[in-house]
């Protein structure tokens, strides 16, 4: 399977009429993709071929979309190592977690066909010789837009939802992922899509503008950065009958309240910081650990396990535990972050070095920055802040000293701690003596604060990729 490095509008690959862009390879250098993005005139082409499609696709029933559905898994199965080949040269990430990553896309079409029965599955009951029948219809176009950390399991937890309702999707991937969103949408195709129901869009940020704007979308489903969630917010928010579902990223923090298991506690913070390079949303960016011999004893076995952890490029043998961030320029940021923490009075205590000139290979990084006045902004790459604290009233004020609210985790203590902990940290998921990352797949994930708008993904995006249709009906008059 090859990319086509073309867009999909109605059903046919066509070329980009907008500037050129190129994707390079962050670890190899090597150009991967180099092909024109969507003109604004192409990006309403698209919504108005989505717009077309809706109607029919709309009509089949719940199991004619499920069989197209269940032959786009099969694709994926297919292709499953083409699929993460690219999601590796493209992200920098590690083959195997690249892999695994395929792994969660295809798992999650059993999950979404099942959320769809449990969630907007038709209900009915009698009432008084009518029947109360809830049904849920699709909202029509809906805007799926992609960041680049995860580009094929993320964006995929919202188109698969928003087709099984019976919705049409204009899909906008992150312009450092066209590959894997263009190797994504042929399995769409191979899968008997109908022409249409699904469109592919590439380009930057000018694209998600235009799409954003567009007066003939129904929705925008977005996964990517604070920054451009609130942009968008403002843009397309202020729209009282149009869906907007955001979820962005978070200043997690990992709060230690004791540490009964030294070597536990050391590899919690490990996945917690550091799994995929730092670049999950919910990866820890604050580690509160107390004042003392304890804490003091944990930082230095914390500084000993970095030193020990393999980073290499994302085809090396043996594999790395993570490989490069997605851009150079990504790298590049990472590095300035940690000057700046410095310049603020910041300690290293392992610092974050490239650890191959023209990579985005980044050594992983701690830095103490205990009353330092550091800006609530998420550093998404493997640099981990810590901060000390006195007692446990601060150490809640310190972890809830932040406008997001996405991911939380608390290492030792007792129930009671965790229970305290449960009823004044503010975050949608909270994490007990593991890694601040993963949440169950039946479980919301999303965020509170700045961190998202309340419309949690995995299970729950069967909720809102439909409306609720409540009727009273009776056959005879
Ligand atoms: P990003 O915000 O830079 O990009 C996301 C998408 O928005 C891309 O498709 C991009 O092309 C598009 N975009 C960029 N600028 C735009 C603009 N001005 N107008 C319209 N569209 C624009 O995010 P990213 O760097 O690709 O992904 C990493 C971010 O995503 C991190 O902040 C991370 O925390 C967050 N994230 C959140 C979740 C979650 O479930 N909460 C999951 C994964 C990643």
């Amino acid at each position: 399977m090859h990319a086509k490095q073309q867009l999909l509008i109605d059903g046919a690959w066509v070329e980009g009429d907008a500037a050129r862009f190129d994707k390079t390879d962050p670890v190899s250098g090597e150009t991967l993709w180099s092909a024109s993005a969507a003109s604004a005139a192409q990006v309403e082409a698209a919504v108005a071929s989505a717009r077309r499609a809706f109607p029919a696709w709309a009509r089949h029933s719940f199991e004619e979309r499920q069989a197209v559905v269940e032959r786009f898994r099969e694709r994926l199965e297919a292709n499953r190592e083409a699929l993460a080949t690219s999601i590796a040269h493209e992200t920098g990430k590690p083959l195997w977690e690249a892999r695994t990553e395929i792994g969660a896309m295809i798992g999650k079409v059993a999950i979404s066909i099942t959320a769809y029965h449990e969630r907007t599955g038709e209900r009915s009951r009698d009432v008084g010789g009518s029947r109360a029948v809830l049904r849920h219809r699709p909202h029509g176009v809906l805007a799926v837009y992609g960041p680049y950390n995860f580009p094929g399991h993320l964006p995929n937890g919202h188109i698969v939802p928003a087709l099984l309702a019976g919705n049409a999707v204009v899909f906008k991937p992150s312009e450092q992922t066209p590959m894997t969103a263009d190797l994504t949408l042929q399995c769409w195709l191979e899968a008997g899509l109908p022409a249409g129901v699904i469109n592919l869009v590439q380009g930057a940020a000018e694209v998600g503008q235009t799409l954003a704007g567009s007066a003939d979308i129904d929705g925008l489903l977005f996964t990517g950065s604070a920054k451009v969630g609130g942009l968008l917010h403002r843009q397309f928010g202020g729209q009282v009958d149009k869906i907007l579902a955001l979820e962005l990223g978070g200043n997690n923090p990992l709060v230690v309240k004791d540490v009964p298991d030294q070597e536990a506690a050391v590899l919690s913070i490990l996945q917690s910081a550091f799994a995929s390079g730092g670049q999950r949303c919910t990866c820890a960016r604050r580690l509160i650990v107390p004042h003392g011999a304890a804490g003091d004893a944990l930082l230095d076995a914390l500084v000993r396990a970095i030193g020990a952890l393999r980073v290499a490029g994302p085809f090396s043998e043996p594999a790395p535990f993570y490989a490069g961030l997605a851009s150079v320029e990504a790298a590049d940021g990472l590095l300035a972050a940690q000057d700046d923490f410095v310049a603020r009075g910041g300690r290293v205590l392992s610092s974050m070095r490239r650890l191959e000139e023209g990579t985005s290979l980044l050594s992983p990084g701690l830095i103490d920055v205990t009353g330092c006045e550091v800006p609530d902004e998420e550093h998404f790459g493997p640099l981990l802040k810590v901060h000390r604290y006195h007692d446990w009233d601060e150490a809640i004020a310190l972890a809830n000293d932040t406008r997001y609210g996405l991911s939380a985790g608390l290492i030792g203590g007792e129930q009671a701690d965790w229970d305290d902990f449960l009823l004044r940290i503010r975050a949608g998921i909270v994490n007990w003596n593991r890694q601040t990352t993963g949440a169950s797949s039946d479980a919301p994930f999303g965020g509170i604060g700045d961190s998202g708008n309340h419309r949690p993904s995995a299970y729950y995006a069967a909720d809102y990729c439909a409306y609720p249709v409540a009727s009273m009906e009776t056959e005879t008059l």
